[in-house]
């Protein structure tokens, strides 16, 4: 039955007010849209004692976007607001995509980013774009605060480096170079409400057309964001769009992969669906660059 385990309920208005709750109310969980937090507490996969909702927290609702500096996200900036966001979709096209990709409208309209993250789920489909644009979170707790970049953040399935008490506070996207490219794209059994069969971002770093460094990190093959190696060295100092070297990108990353069997696709069609998503995206950000 989906009668919720009792709980402590908080709803702290400053972020000091939430960090000494963390601190101090033993088995807490923080809640922000709710979206995965929820089933997983009418599913009594989790069992917190204290809830603390962190969406009354107005420094967490800011968003900051600065030509030069890129751009600050409170946690609490929600998923949604990152798909309509003009800075974003001008300055971070992969990542304000990804996020418009989550779910539903009314899921994206509760869901946050920074939730997004810390869910750790392994078929997330914001940190593959947020590893490409080199992002990083601060994380908060009692009396300290670090900085730490997305692609060291999520260890494993349902797992990151947050010690108890801590939270993310803010998620920074530095200014990328213009000749810096990033798209992202998935695969999924249908357009919404969806949890993706397998999702790719690909990064270059371009010189004209000739590629200077790539980056190329996969989602939902692993139990963690799975950052390619071989990748990035067939495509450095290749000509983007070509065709050759677009089929031994495909064919490269396709053999760092080893994903697995579920409801959603079998292991050899996500290597497929893998090997596709690679051709489309050196495809799509050659056509872009003419
Ligand atoms: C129908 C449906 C479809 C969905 N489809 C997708 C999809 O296509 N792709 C996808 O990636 N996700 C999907 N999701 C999952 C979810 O919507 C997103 O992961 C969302 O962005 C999570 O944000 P939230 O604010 O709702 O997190 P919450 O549910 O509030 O929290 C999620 C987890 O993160 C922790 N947390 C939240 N904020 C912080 C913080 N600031 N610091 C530390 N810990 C924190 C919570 O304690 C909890 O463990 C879907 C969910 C639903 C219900």
């Amino acid at each position: 039955m989906n009668i919720l385990t009792p709980f402590e309920y908080f709803r702290p208005t400053t972020v000091d007010e939430a960090l000494e709750l963390l601190a101090t109310k033993e088995n807490a969980k923080i809640i922000a849209g709710g979206s995965d937090l929820m089933i997983q507490l009418k599913e009594k996969m989790i069992h917190p004692s204290n809830v603390i909702d962190i969406t009354h927290i107005p420094e967490l609702q800011e968003f900051k976007c600065e030509e030069g500096k890129g751009a600050v996200l409170g946690a609490c900036v929600t998923d949604a607001f990152c798909e309509f966001s003009e800075e974003l979709k001008a300055k971070f096209p992969a990542f304000s995509y990804a996020a418009g990709e989550i779910g539903g409208p009314q899921v994206r309209e509760m869901g946050t980013i920074a939730g997004n993250l810390a869910n750790s789920g392994p078929s997330a489909e914001t940190p593959s774009s947020l590893i490409c644009y080199d992002a990083q979170l601060v994380l908060a707790k009692k009396g300290s605060e670090r900085t730490v970049d997305v692609k060291d953040f999520i260890t494993g399935n349902r797992r990151n480096i947050l010690e108890e008490g801590e939270m993310i506070k803010q998620i920074i996207i530095p200014e990328p170079d213009p000749n810096t490219k990033v798209k992202y794209s998935y695969v999924a059994m249908r357009r919404m409400m969806e949890i993706d069969i397998a999702n790719m971002c690909i990064r270059v770093d371009l010189d004209g057309d000739t590629i200077k460094d790539a980056r190329c990190v996969m989602g939902s093959v692993a139990i963690k964001p799975l950052i390619s190696e071989k990748v990035p060295e067939v495509l450095r100092g290749t000509k983007l769009g070509d065709e050759e070297v677009i089929l031994k990108a495909a064919e490269a990353a396709q053999s760092e992969v080893h994903p697995i069997t579920d409801v959603r696709a079998t292991a050899q069609y996500r290597v497929d669906v893998i090997g596709a998503l690679v051709r489309r995206i050196l495809r799509e950000l050659a056509a872009e660059n003419k």
